[in-house]
């Protein structure tokens, strides 16, 4: 575990910089805020490192998006990836496969080939597959019904855990206090400035606060006394036994809001979005989650009926109303930032975030490639609502 790694547990100090929230933001957010210089930062992390969704998502990494805004923010962050275990000095096991998106609705392959021209544009070298096509590049997939696909060959998987230990061992090393099974409590305030971090472990001043607390930042922010757009949402994956080489790239499609990808140790691994958890988010899993994902995954690939389910799993994922992430400043808080909201696609952005939200720390100019993503677009009804996405914002299935 994790917080074994991080040598034990810290006295508590004042610090310029709070981060919390052990995951994958809040800790590349830390990594780079220290490579930048800013090196008095602490992570506050309420359970281990990871615990969150960042130690229980697919980890895929991918570049076909239909809003430009995402399309600009995945490419920046697909270029990062290519050297991140070279820059971590940790190995986080990327593999390009490629990925391929199934579409069935007439509706959906317009938007998509609208998407695919856009992304060409920004030099992403997705391309639009017709079924016959689909069917020669992933022959043990049904593809009855299916009209078109996208193929991104960009896109890839990797270990998630990994990418947590990386930029928690590379932030360690630069000087970033990191107090794992230390819950953030409450916020203190005065005038209009967050000036005390509440743990139960007792009290800290910070100049600045950052909120990367996943599914919890709804709560965070509420102890700042800032409202977030924001509501949980369960999603449930399994795992199958391993079997032989069957399925190189990773598939998915947006009806069924399923996706399946099959690991160099032979296992399935995948999961297909039932609508029962709208309201309900819990970490357990559930039979009918499980039987959906079986059903519609054997649908797709017949020659996994039988194949043993070995486990299954929830994560929890903070969903905005268009599933785009919220950073920037907050107007009640100067000093209270966000970095949260992520909901199903938030571990691949996360190598770029990190570096992004360093610099606009350090210059006060927010990059263009997260402007849009900035928490005050709903009030301007600028929204990021994105066809391609698999888990829609909704969370529900599309069928
Ligand atoms: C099943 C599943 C599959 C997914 N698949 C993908 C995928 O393939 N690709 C992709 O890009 N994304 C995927 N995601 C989404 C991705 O995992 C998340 O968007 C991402 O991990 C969010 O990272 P985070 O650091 O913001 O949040 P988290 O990883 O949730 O971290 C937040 C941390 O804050 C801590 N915390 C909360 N409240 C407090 C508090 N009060 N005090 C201290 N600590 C606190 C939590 O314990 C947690 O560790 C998936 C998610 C799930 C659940």
């Amino acid at each position: 575990m994790l917080s074994k790694v991080i040598p034990g547990a810290k006295a508590l100090r004042n610090h310029e910089i709070v981060i919390i929230g052990g995951g994958v933001h809040g800790l590349s957010l830390a990594y780079n805020l220290a490579k930048s210089g800013r090196t008095d930062v602490a992570v506050f992390e309420r359970s281990y490192l990871g615990a969150g969704a960042s130690g229980r998502n697919l980890s895929l990494i991918r570049s076909s998006w239909q809003q430009p805004a995402w399309a600009e923010l995945v490419w920046y962050c697909r270029q990062i990836w290519s050297q991140i275990s070279v820059e971590l000095d940790y190995n986080v096991m990327l593999t390009q496969r490629g990925s391929y998106l199934c579409i069935r609705d007439e509706r959906s392959v317009a938007v998509a080939r609208d998407a695919v021209a856009m992304q060409n544009s920004l030099g992403i070298p997705t391309r639009m597959v017709t079924a016959a096509e689909l069917a020669k590049a992933v022959p043990p997939l049904d593809t009855t019904g299916m009209l078109a696909g996208v193929h991104d060959p960009t896109a890839g998987i990797s270990r998630h855990d990994a990418l947590v230990w990386a930029y928690a061992r590379a932030a360690d090393r630069l000087g970033v206090a990191i107090h794992t099974e230390t819950p953030v409590t409450g916020l203190s305030v005065s005038g209009n400035r967050v000036n005390r971090i509440l743990t139960d472990r007792g009290s800290i001043a910070a100049d600045i606060v950052i909120n990367c607390a996943g599914s919890g930042s709804a709560e965070v922010a509420a102890m700042a006394g800032v409202r977030l757009p924001l509501r949980k949402l369960a999603l449930e994956m399994f795992v199958t036994e391993p079997y032989r080489a069957y399925l190189d790239p990773i598939v998915s499609v947006i009806e069924d809001q399923a996706y399946i990808m099959q690991t160099s140790r032979g296992e399935f691994v995948g999961g297909a979005e039932p609508t029962g958890h709208v309201g309900a988010p819990r970490l357990a899993t559930s039979y009918a989650a499980l039987r959906q994902s079986a059903a519609v995954l054997a649908r797709l690939f017949p020659a996994l009926r039988g194949v043993n389910i070995l486990r299954a799993w929830a994560g929890l994922i903070d969903m905005t109303p268009d599933g785009a992430g919220l950073v920037g400043q907050t107007e009640e808080r100067p000093n209270f930032y966000l970095d949260c909201g992520w909901g199903g696609e938030g571990y691949m952005v996360s190598v770029g975030t990190g570096p992004l939200i360093a610099e606009y720390l350090n210059t006060g100019v927010l990059d263009r490639r997260l402007r849009p993503f900035h928490h005050g677009r709903f009030a301007t009804g600028e929204r990021l609502d994105d066809g391609l996405l698999v888990v829609d914002a909704a969370g529900e299935t599309r069928t």
